[in-house]
Order: C-alpha cells, then structure tokens, then sequence
C-alpha cells in the first residue's frame, strides 16, 4: 500500500509524518482533525490505467488503503455496491442525471461497512497471529465481529428463545461486556442476561 505521504491538520495546516496506529494529532495544535495526504498523482496514473485484475469492491483501491500486503488476507469484500441511475430526482436537482449509490446491498446496509473492513484488516495485519489464522478471521466465513454476531441474531430471535450464549470471544480483539451489550440491545434486555461462555471453563449447566 501506498503510506501517507504525510498528514495534514485541517484547523492549522501543519503537516506531519504518518505514524501507523498512533493517535492522529496534530503536534502544533492538539487537534484530532487531520486529513492523511497521499501521493495522488502516483495513485491517478494507476487508476487511469483502469486498475486491471482488481476486485469490483473497495480493495480495488487498495493503493490508498492502510495495508501493507493486501493479498496475504482472505479481505472481506465491502464496497462495490451498485450505483443506480435515478429516473425521478434529476430536474428538481438541477442535473441532467442523478445517480443514487445503493447501500442496502452492504452486508449492514451500511456505508460503514468499508471503513469497518478496513479497519479490522489493517488491524489484523499489524496483530500478533499467525498468517493462516489471519486469514481464517479476516475472511468472509472466519469470526463475526460484534456488530455481525448481533445483527445475525437479529435475524434468529423468536418469542420462545430463552437464552442466548455468547461463546468463543475474543481476549486479544474483544471484551464479554462489549459483547453483551451489542447482543442485549437486539434483544432488548439487560446486558447481563446474555451470557457469555468462558474459553477455559466453557458454562455451567443452565436451567431454563
Ligand atoms: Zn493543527
């Protein structure tokens, strides 16, 4: 991947060197607010050569995104959703066409789902596990993060489901409250009533 050249604060404009997973604040004025600057114009040239063999998904830009060796994970593919052309909203907008970019077909309907993806591939990358279990958890069927495992439950829960068990989280990547809390909120309970296995001693007996 193509680092950032430097960083630029947006409120002073002082500029400064990219440091991976260090706080982005500006060393001048304190603020959070910085733009990652890249070498666009080396980033241009490869686009307009139109970016052969890439993915139809957000890796197709991967020059530009925090990862060193995007091929050596299995990347979750978000992005790519389709861009519709709008047959009602172009005369009251003042265009000719309007095109809409169509979000539902993210796996959260979400435009998040990129900066997610990147997220937790760049974190992953940089994480102490072995190449294989790094694809295996970055891959489309490895682990589910919280906010998958709740919406995934979103879809499962009925009137008769008494218990719900969290089971397998993470030490390095998760914590039992923050799965909890995303769990309990779609099922509209008390954090402590879903119930988080131990990866040790697994659970007692429940009885329901
Ligand atoms: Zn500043």
């Amino acid at each position: 991947m193509a680092a950032p050249k430097y960083l630029e604060c947006n409120l002073c404009g002082n500029q400064q060197i990219y440091e991976p997973f260090v706080p982005a604040v500006c060393k001048k004025c304190a603020s959070q607010w910085m733009e990652a600057r890249y070498d666009y114009e080396a980033f241009k040239r490869e686009v307009l050569r139109g970016l052969p063999n890439r993915p139809s998904n957000m890796w197709r830009y991967q020059d530009i995104l925090p990862l060193r060796d995007p091929d050596s994970l299995d990347l979750y593919p978000a992005g790519g959703t389709p861009l519709w052309l709008s047959q009602r909203f172009a005369r009251g907008l003042g265009h000719e066409s309007v095109y809409i970019k169509d979000e539902r077909y993210g796996p959260t309907s979400s435009f998040k789902d990129r900066q997610a993806a990147g997220a937790v591939a760049a974190m992953l990358e940089n994480g102490p596990y072995p190449a294989s279990l790094k694809r295996r958890v970055g891959g489309r069927f490895g682990h589910l993060e919280n906010g998958q495992s709740a919406a995934l439950l979103d879809k499962l829960k009925h009137d008769k489901l008494q218990c719900v068990m969290a089971a397998h989280v993470s030490h390095k990547n998760n914590t039992a409250a923050l799965a909890q809390r995303a769990l309990a909120r779609v099922l509209d309970c008390a954090d402590d009533d879903v119930r988080v296995a131990c990866q040790t001693a697994g659970f007692d007996w429940i009885t329901l």
